[in-house]
């Protein structure tokens, strides 16, 4: 069997630096190679102009770069675009751009798969196959930015995958996303999303990063959340809210808390005074989003106008909660479904 390559994509900076200096090349071309890999998106060496041809070969011949195919893209009338990424490997993820007012964000997959099981969720249907590189969460940014040929200045780590169950991956990723001689995305423009994996919580929170943690909360007691949310089980709320409180008071940052709203699950004017309870005087967000139906689940969306009641219960009680805007519904299903329905057309195949 072959020997995986480097993948240079892959490393940060200093990573990059120590590689090269490995390899008996000068610290330097460490910033300069990280420029074309991360800033000018190329995926070819020969495109790296600037450096020795006898380098060039040698890295041509030993190491890779992330470069991963559009199997397929669907694109929504509000201007929401979902790729289906193909992977060196021939694994495949979702990856979405988002047109705000603000500018575009993108939506990235940190797992091929995941290992969480939450209920309603199409992505974790058929468990965790791998964790994504560094370098090929950052290549999704640039397929996207490079199909467009828009600028992406927001990131959600709200895709297939538990960034939190592929932390050090993903802190690298963040490193290279954020960095000067890269796309520069600054941290307050990144969110990163968990199921609520309470020692990954507290090891992020010493990272003092600026970026928004959501929490994916979907219920107020755990009955309820262990019903939807096997995690629960291992950290039930009892254990994950003072996490949120200690992530807090560590970072200076307020959560940010996801409840997909379950019809006759998690939606009554019970739950929401409920909810309140649980997190009044956190100062936390809660963002509601009707649940998105997916095969095999028995979960249905509760109806616009009770999302509203449920919203305005929850001002009421004075915790802060808007309804999270919609995009791509004609042609997204919820996220994980593409992936799905691709890999049940492909397995018939040849
Ligand atoms: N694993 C992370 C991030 C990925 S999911 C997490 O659990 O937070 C991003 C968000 O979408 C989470 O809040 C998740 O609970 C929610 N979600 C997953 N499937 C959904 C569905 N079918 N409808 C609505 N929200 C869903």
């Amino acid at each position: 069997m072959q020997a995986q390559p480097t993948y240079l994509s892959d490393l940060t900076p200093d990573k990059l630096a120590d590689y090269l200096q490995s390899i008996g090349q000068p610290k330097f071309r460490a910033k300069q190679i990280f420029k074309w890999l991360h800033q000018k998106l190329v995926t070819d060496f020969a495109a790296m102009t600037d450096q020795p041809k006898a380098l060039l070969q040698t890295l041509q011949d030993t190491t890779a770069i992330a470069a991963p195919v559009i199997r397929r893209r669907q694109q929504s009338k509000d201007g929401t675009v979902k790729y289906l990424l193909e992977l060196s490997d021939g694994n495949c993820i979702e990856t979405v751009l988002m047109r705000y007012k603000y500018g575009n964000t993108v939506c990235v997959s940190t797992q091929v798969g995941c290992a969480m099981g939450c209920r309603f969720c199409a992505s974790t249907q058929a468990g965790r196959v791998r964790d994504l590189t560094p370098g090929e969460i950052a290549s999704e940014i640039y397929t996207a930015q490079k199909d467009t040929g828009e600028r992406v200045s927001h990131i959600v780590l709200m895709g297939i995958g538990e960034p939190l169950h592929n932390f050090d991956n993903v802190m690298d990723f963040l490193t290279i996303i954020s960095c000067s001689e890269g796309l520069n995305i600054g941290m307050r423009n990144i969110s990163l999303s968990t199921c609520g994996l309470v020692p990954q919580i507290d090891r992020l929170a010493q990272k003092h990063l600026q970026l928004t943690l959501s929490v994916s909360l979907h219920a107020p007691n755990n009955a309820m959340r262990s019903g939807m949310m096997p995690v629960n089980d291992a950290f039930p709320l009892e254990q994950l809210i003072p996490a949120c409180r200690r992530y807090q008071k560590e970072t200076g940052r307020r959560i940010s808390f996801e409840y997909s709203m379950v019809k006759g699950v998690n939606d009554s004017p019970a739950t929401a005074k409920e909810l309140a309870e649980l997190i009044r005087g956190m100062g936390a967000h809660v963002n509601l989003i009707p649940i998105n139906p997916v095969d095999g689940s028995p979960y249905s969306a509760t109806d616009e106008a009770n999302v509203r009641r449920f919203q305005k219960l929850l001002e009421d009680y004075g915790v802060n909660a808007t309804v999270r805007r919609r995009l791509g519904t004609d042609i997204s299903a919820a996220c994980g479904q593409l992936r799905r329905e691709d890999a049940k057309e492909r397995k018939p195949g040849p």
